[in-house]
């Protein structure tokens, strides 16, 4: 059995070292628990262990996981590949979809999401290793879309978001996470109020921090391999 509550400890530890290296505030940094694949027993050992914010890539399954953890504290992030016909459900059951890479999709969760709620929080995806099979906007034509999500009434665009191939060496992690916080920062000195750059997963979470990761999406360190 998976203990979850020390596993918590230890990647808050990770965390916690990689803000007092790189001199972070650590009120800027939110842990992510990505929970893909594994069941609602998992998420609720997590909740007991004080964990609120969850990331998921499969809508069906998150759908049934929600139902089962009707908890309204939990804070349900939408990180797999959005696609037109859940642009929907997304919009009516989710807090954060990372990794928009389509304006089209913007758009309609804009104007799905419900009046009732707050407008839904939108990082857009960024594609910094040129891999075509990779999701993401090209980061030449980053700027053109916030643009455009920006002024859309339903969405609050929050920043960006990044998954760069997985590499072992903690310079070169540090180079496309670097190269997000820039492109965030051009963003910002254009206009655009942004305060999130979500990078970061288990095996390269210091080299996120350490360029200014707010938001680290964490799912083998936390729940086991999948
Ligand atoms: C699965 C996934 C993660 C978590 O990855 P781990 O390596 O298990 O921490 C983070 N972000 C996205 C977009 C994912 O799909």
């Amino acid at each position: 059995m998976i203990n979850f509550s020390e596993r918590l400890d230890r990647v808050n530890d990770r965390i916690q070292t990689a803000i007092e290296k790189f001199h972070r505030d650590p009120s800027q940094i939110k842990l992510l628990a990505v929970s893909k694949t594994k069941p609602p027993e998992a998420i609720l050992a997590a909740y007991e262990a004080g964990q609120r914010l969850f990331g998921e890539n499969y809508l069906q399954e998150a759908l049934e996981k929600m139902e089962k953890l009707p908890f309204t504290d939990i804070e349900w992030h939408f990180i797999g590949r959005v696609q037109s016909n859940k642009t929907k459900a997304i919009a009516e059951h989710f807090a954060w979809v990372h990794g928009i890479d389509k304006v089209k999709h913007a758009r309609r969760l804009s104007e799905q999401r419900p009046n009732s709620l707050s407008p839904l929080n939108i990082c857009i995806q960024v594609n910094l290793s040129g891999e075509e099979s990779k999701g993401g906007f090209k980061p030449e034509d980053t700027e053109a879309a916030a643009r455009e999500i920006a002024t859309l009434p339903g969405i609050a665009l929050r920043g960006l978001m990044t998954l760069p191939a997985p590499i072992d060496d903690f310079e070169e992690q540090r180079t496309p996470f670097r190269r997000l916080r820039e492109l965030m920062e051009s963003l910002q000195k254009g206009g655009l109020k942004l305060d999130t750059l979500s990078m970061g997963m288990s095996h390269d979470l210091e080299a996120a921090i350490a360029e200014g990761s707010t938001i680290v999406r964490i799912g083998t360190a936390l729940f086991g391999a999948r």
